[in-house]
Parts: structure tokens; C-alpha cells; sequence
């Protein structure tokens, strides 16, 4: 429609579709072309799993509370929203994790690199693992490389290399933080395709981590023109929160159109020679029964619901073979005085075998500096993953009844909280299965060739880290643009 604006509607208002109304708008201008971008979300607020609470001097995260600093995207989008002065990293001080073995805390071994070990001293010295365990850990540096090509899941992958011992007491609970699964069950093409790649490569996944870190250490860092204090910091977040990010994006994003508290509910694809009239391609239809006229959608709502909007169009199986896991987090605030447990480190993870209710706790006031008043004490607690999920719906006495209870047996800790915040997120950490990029991509090419300028992307496709949203809904913005106009 040469002369007119391009119409887009963004489906979703977490953080894959704020970066893809943000980089439609940027691409529009570099394009030097008009855009008029929509964004619906059946929520009253942007940011999706992004919820940050600010409360009584303390800056309190109910979803995602950092990210890694190596990723550049979400480091080139803060740039250009102006707001790197923002940035703080972890406490220097705070640097030591535990892991939770047999009732005890014990020092995570320097060197390792998600859950995998780079350094062979700490490892063999650490007690988190039995004689037989770390033998099995060293035929990794034996063993040849599988020749298969096809994906497998990360759990068999890991046992493989490192045997179950390594795998479920020190990779798992690392790792599942970040998915809040059980890794026999992911894939491991999408999730670490590194760890692949340093065994076919290196013969050993030890020594392919090794070359790795190395490398890392000498490319130049996404970080390098940032002040001294954040630079070095392996994760980072904003002074205010992740929430200074949907601040600044909900300024620099003034011009698009928020339908909040609404929800996409279809969309049709028309007949561009419908009578030779000016049709639009594609038109949504809003659950208040408005109808917008678009030339591209861009779909990040999760896959449960994004496979609602294109079942009548094409085959979903593989939105649908994307399991999502239920997890909570209760916070709970005290006065240091109180306290009685002095903290020199981030926190711990919690192997399944513990048994425990809990299956993390950040030590969050010691980790982040910015997050409490210097007098009161912040921690955060995790419970749910793949495999125990009734607990995320516990009634909130018995769920912080139970968490209190694992606080004080592993630390020790007593004291009363001033306040407790408790988050519920149901269905929230999308699990992507074994063949989960090869079923995706398929389901892409289809909808590319199909239906031209319609985009779908997310957490629940290439990544769910925040960096890894933003760079797909900048990815979204360039492929949605190239299929309209090339
Ligand atoms: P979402 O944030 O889920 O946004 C999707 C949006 O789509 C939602 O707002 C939803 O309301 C909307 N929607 C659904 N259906 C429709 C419809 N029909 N029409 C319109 N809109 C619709 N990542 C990190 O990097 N660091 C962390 O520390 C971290 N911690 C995490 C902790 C938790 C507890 C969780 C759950 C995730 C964490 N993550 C973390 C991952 C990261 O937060 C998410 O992957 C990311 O925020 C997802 O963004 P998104 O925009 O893809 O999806």
C-alpha cells in the first residue's frame, strides 16, 4: 500500500513484544516509512513475566530479576534507551553459590561454567560428590564424541558425558533455575547447544567449556564501555529494577497504540483480489469485539496461547508439545538486627534428592545491594519445577509456613518476616522439548510461506532468557518488514 503507514499488531505486551514494537518502529525509520504499531495484552500492565514491586525502600523482582551481561542484546537495547547509568551488578562480596547436600550447605567448586567443571582441583576437593561420581566425570576427557547429529535431551547428554552424579547434583539444580525442568526431558540443541558443541569439537566436554571460558575471557566483552562497577559483573539488572527497562521502553514506545486489558482472540487472513477493494491482509479480531486492520502481526504470547490464534489457520502440534512449569517465589523482608545469620554469598540451589519445599533461595539483600536498605535483609525463595508443581497452590499460610520451615533447618533461620510477598506464576517456564527447534522451524517456513508478514517468537521459541527475547523480537521486527516489503 504504497503511501500509507505500515499497520502492525504486536500479540503480547512481555518483553518480546515490547523489543518488537521497539524495533518495528526502528525499522520503519530506517526504512523511512510510516508505522503504526498496536499492542494488545489481556493484562492491565506491559511487561508479561516482568514485574518488579517497589516497596518501602525495597526493590522487590516477582518474575525474572537480572540477566547475563555476555548477551548483548538487552546491553545494545538499554543503550538505546538511554538508561545503561542504570545498570548495577552483583556484590563483589556476594560472589560464593552453595548447593544443598544432604541437609548442608556446601561451596559450589570454583570453575564451574553452568554446571559444568572447568577447573579440576576444586572439583576433585569439593565433597558435593562421591570418589565414584567425579571418576565418572573424568572418562568425559575418554570417552569419544556420539557421532549422532540429531538432538537428544540434556539430561541424557550430561549422564553421558559427566555421569548421573554430576548431573543431578550439580548441572540440574544450576540449571534449573533457568527452566525449572527436568533435564532428562529438554532439548539440547535449544537449550545449551554449546555443550554439543565442545564434545564434537574438543572430543570432551571438560575440555570444550575450557576452551570456551577462554575464548569468552579474550573477545571483547558486550560490556567494555560500561562504568567500572557493572563491567565486570556476570549478571546484571537496573538500579530500580527490571522495571526501569519497561519504563524506559513505555516512554521511547509513546507512539504505538496499547489495547491492555484485552485479549487478541482470532485473526483472518483476506483475499488480497477481493473484488480489486482495498482489503487489508490481515485483520485481529480483540476480545471487546474490535477488529484492527494489519499488514504484519507479531505473536509472543506464550504457546499455549499463541496455538489458540493459529489453529484454525495450520497444524499447532508443535506449540502444543511446549510444556510450560508452575513456580512461585515467596520474598520475605527482615530487620538485620533481628536476623542472626550473617550472609557470604548469593545464595544456594537445592538438588530434587533434598527433598525440601524450597528449590533455590537468593540471598537477595547480600547479592543485590541496590535491593534493600542497608538495616533489613531481602530473600527470595523458589518452589515448584517440572515434577512438583502442587505446591505453587498451596494457600499462602502453608506455603510460607513450608518455606520458613526449610530456612530455618538449613540456615537457621528464625526471625520473624516484616512482610512476606508471594508470587503465583502458573504455566510460566516454557520447556522445550527433544526436536524443539526442528518442529518449530517447521511451523516458521510454514507460516512464512503462508501467511507473509505474520511472525511468531517469544520465550517459547529461541530462548528464555531476557536478552534472547529482546534479540527475537528485534529479529521479529527485521523478518516481518523483509516478508512485506524484501
Ligand atoms: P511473557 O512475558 O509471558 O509475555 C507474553 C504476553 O502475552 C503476556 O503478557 C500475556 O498476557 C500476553 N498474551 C497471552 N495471550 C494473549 C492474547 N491472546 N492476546 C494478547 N496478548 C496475549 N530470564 C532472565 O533473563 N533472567 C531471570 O532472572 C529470569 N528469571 C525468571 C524467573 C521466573 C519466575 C520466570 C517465570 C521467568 C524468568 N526468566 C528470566 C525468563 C524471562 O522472564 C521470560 O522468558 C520472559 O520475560 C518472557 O517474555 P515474553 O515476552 O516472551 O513472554
Amino acid at each position: 500500500r504504497e503511501g500509507q503507514p505500515d499497520r502492525f499488531v504486536v500479540i503480547g505486551g512481555g518483553i518480546s513484544g515490547l523489543s518488537s514494537a521497539f524495533y518495528l518502529l526502528r525499522e520503519a525509520k530506517t526504512r523511512r516509512r510510516e508505522a503504526i504499531v498496536t499492542l494488545v495484552d489481556p493484562s492491565e500492565r506491559i511487561g508479561g513475566k516482568i514485574n518488579t514491586l517497589r516497596k518501602n525502600g525495597f526493590v522487590i523482582e516477582k518474575g525474572p530479576d537480572s540477566f547475563l551481561s555476555r548477551k548483548t542484546p538487552i546491553i545494545d537495547l538499554a543503550r538505546d534507551l538511554g538508561i545503561t547509568h542504570e545498570l548495577v551488578g552483583t556484590n563483589p562480596a556476594a560472589k560464593k553459590t552453595y548447593i544443598l547436600h544432604n541437609g548442608k550447605l556446601h561451596p559450589m567448586p570454583p570453575g564451574l561454567v553452568l554446571g559444568i567443571p572447568t577447573e579440576i582441583l576444586p572439583f576433585v576437593k569439593s565433597n558435593l560428590l562421591s570418589w565414584g561420581g567425579k571418576l565418572q566425570a573424568g572418562l568425559d576427557f575418554f570417552k569419544p564424541a556420539s557421532k549422532d547429529t540429531g538432538d537428544e535431551s540434556l539430561g541424557d547428554f550430561l549422564s553421558r558425558r559427566l555421569g548421573p552424579e554430576v548431573m543431578e547434583r550439580v548441572a540440574e539444580p544450576l540449571l534449573a533455575g533457568i527452566y525449572a525442568g527436568e533435564l532428562r526431558k529438554l532439548s539440547l540443541q535449544a537449550t545449551f547447544p554449546q555443550f554439543r558443541e565442545a564434545e564434537r569439537k574438543h572430543g570432551s566436554l571438560i575440555r570444550g567449556m575450557r576452551a570456551n571460558k577462554r575464548k569468552a575471557a579474550a573477545a571483547p566483552a558486550s560490556t567494555a564501555n560500561l562504568p567500572a562497577a557493572v563491567k565486570d559483573s556476570v549478571f546484571m539488572t537496573f538500579r530500580g529494577g527490571l522495571a526501569t527497562m519497561l519504563d524506559a521502553l513505555n516512554e521511547a514506545l509513546a507512539g504505538v497504540e496499547r489495547k491492555l486489558g484485552v485479549k487478541a482472540v482470532a485473526f483472518r487472513q483476506n483475499d488480497p483480489d477481493t473484488d480489486g477493494q482495498d482489503v487489508p491482509p490481515y485483520e485481529v479480531l480483540l476480545s471487546t469485539g474490535e477488529v484492527l486492520e494489519a499488514d504484519g502481526i507479531v505473536i509472543t504470547a506464550p504457546a499455549f496461547d499463541a496455538a489458540e490464534l493459529l489453529e484454525p489457520h495450520m497444524n499447532v502440534d508443535a506449540l502444543k508439545a511446549i510444556r510450560y512449569v508452575s513456580v512461585a517465589n515467596v520474598v520475605m523482608a527482615f530487620d538485620k538486627e533481628d536476623f542472626g545469620v550473617e550472609f557470604d554469598g548469593s545464595g544456594f540451589v537445592v538438588p530434587r534428592s533434598e527433598g525440601t519445599t524450597i528449590t533455590a533461595c537468593t540471598w537477595t539483600s547480600a547479592k543485590w545491594l541496590h535491593s534493600s536498605p542497608r538495616n533489613k535483609v531481602l530473600l527470595r525463595c523458589y518452589v515448584g519445577r517440572s515434577g512438583d508443581e502442587e505446591v505453587v497452590d498451596l494457600p499462602d499460610d502453608q506455603l510460607t509456613a513450608a518455606v520458613r520451615r526449610d530456612i530455618r533447618e538449613v540456615m537457621g533461620i528464625t526471625a520473624e518476616p516484616l512482610f512476606t510477598e508471594i508470587t503465583r506464576l502458573h504455566k510460566s517456564m516454557p520447556q522445550y522439548p527433544v526436536g524443539h527447534l526442528q518442529e518449530t522451524a517447521k511451523l516458521r517456513t510454514k507460516l512464512r510461506s503462508e501467511m507473509p508478514g505474520v511472525w511468531i517468537t517469544g520465550a517459547a521459541f529461541d530462548g528464555v532468557g531476557l536478552p534472547d527475547c529482546i534479540r527475537q523480537g528485534k529479529e521479529a521486527a527485521v523478518g516481518v518488514y523483509k516478508s512485506l516489503i524484501g
